[in-house]
């Protein structure tokens, strides 16, 4: 049977969190291809104004919704990314994190069946818990607390990674999954409290690096141009190559690493300060992406020194040296009140 992206060569596309981080990337980059884009998104941790550039575009439409609530919309694909990232923001209401995960999921999925539509999610490495297989594989079932802080976010994308599973074997709905591994780059919310934009803001502002634990727990970090590319090869894929596949670069470093590279990109004064490290924290974690390689012609290509300088230069534009002393957010002076 014909879906409507078979009868016409523009795609209409549904991009849910679209106005965060990674998502008004994506839009950026969809539109870009000639696609009609549909943005929704509740602002939860997500700026209108990083898809401002975009509202004068005929292509671009911004809703203001929420995906634990069922949408309605004729679209050829779904790229379902609403969902807060930042440990600090998915902590700060747990149960709202399952819900967007697994209602967002069903609501997606239920309107991905009725219309047709491809429908890809955005997964996370975190769905390998502190992992026990390092690098990890999409083979590894993972290592993960059912009843921890980070669980919101774990399980919650669990049960969304098998609601698209039963969806697939069920009702042949066209999925695919991305296991998202840490990505970062400009656009990230000064105040988002991930380790990058964390590290850059107090390195530009010569405020102390806040390092959690003794820094010795690694990370590898992907640039947001590759991520955006892979998904968008994963979503023009095959039909039945679903994933899940591992998004990344297998680039390992300590995070302690990461801030002394930071420091001597910033030529900052800070110093570095060890805080107490949140509990569940993976020790190690790293992507084998031989799939990707292989399924979908993926290979990450900016390099992280490359990365760095772009999102540093980001923050630098931003003036974030005018902030000093609030322009970002640790587990210690935390406050829900982001301002923007
Ligand atoms: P982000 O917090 O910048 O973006 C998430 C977006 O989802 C925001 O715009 C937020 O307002 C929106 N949102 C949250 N709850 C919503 C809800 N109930 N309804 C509608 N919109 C909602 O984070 P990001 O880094 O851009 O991450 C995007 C997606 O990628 C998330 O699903 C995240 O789990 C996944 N991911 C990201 C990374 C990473 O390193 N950036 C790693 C693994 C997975
Ligand atoms: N981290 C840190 N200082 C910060 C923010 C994070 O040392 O200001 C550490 C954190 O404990 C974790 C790593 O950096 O080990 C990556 O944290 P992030 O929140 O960016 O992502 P995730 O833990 O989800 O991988």
């Amino acid at each position: 049977m014909n879906t409507i992206s078979d009868l016409r060569l523009k795609k209409r596309i549904l991009v849910t969190g679209g106005a965060g981080f990674l998502g008004s990337h994506l839009c950026e980059r969809l539109l870009a291809q000639g696609n009609e884009v549909l943005c929704i998104d509740n602002f939860f941790t997500g700026r209108r104004q990083n898809v401002a550039h975009l509202l004068g575009c005929p292509d671009f439409e911004l809703i203001r919704h929420d995906v634990t609530f069922p949408f309605y919309a004729e679209v050829d694909e779904i790229y379902n990314l609403a969902c807060p990232a930042s440990p600090i923001h998915y902590q700060h209401d747990p149960v709202q994190t399952t819900k967007t995960s697994v209602h967002g999921a069903i609501n997606m999925l239920g309107l991905a069946k009725r219309v047709h539509a491809k429908i890809l999610q955005a997964s996370t490495s975190e769905v390998y818990g502190d992992p026990a297989q390092h690098p990890q594989r999409e083979s590894y079932w993972g290592n993960v607390n059912p009843i921890g802080y980070r669980s919101c976010y774990d399980e919650g994308k669990r049960c969304a990674e098998t609601l698209f599973f039963d969806y697939f074997r069920q009702h042949k709905t066209r999925i695919k999954i991305a296991r998202i591994f840490n990505t970062y780059g400009p656009r990230m919310h000064p105040k988002d409290g991930r380790v990058v934009s964390n590290f850059i803001v107090q390195a530009l502002a010569n405020e102390p690096i806040s390092i959690y634990g003794r820094g010795e727990q690694s990370r590898s970090f992907c640039y947001v141009s590759d991520l955006v590319d892979g998904l968008i090869r994963l979503m023009d894929s095959p039909d039945n190559f679903t994933g899940p596949v591992n998004i990344g670069n297998p680039n390992e470093l300590s995070i302690r690493e990461l801030a002394e590279i930071i420091l001597l990109m910033t030529s900052s004064k800070s110093k570095l300060v060890f805080q107490e490290l949140p509990s569940d924290d993976p020790f190690r974690r790293m992507p084998d992406i031989t799939l990707a390689l292989s399924a979908i012609n993926w290979t990450p290509r900016i390099s992280l020194r490359k990365g760095l300088a772009l999102t540093i230069e980001h923050f630098q534009q931003q003036k974030l040296q005018a902030q000093k002393g609030s322009g970002f957010i640790t587990r210690e002076n935390y406050c829900y009140d982001r301002g923007e």
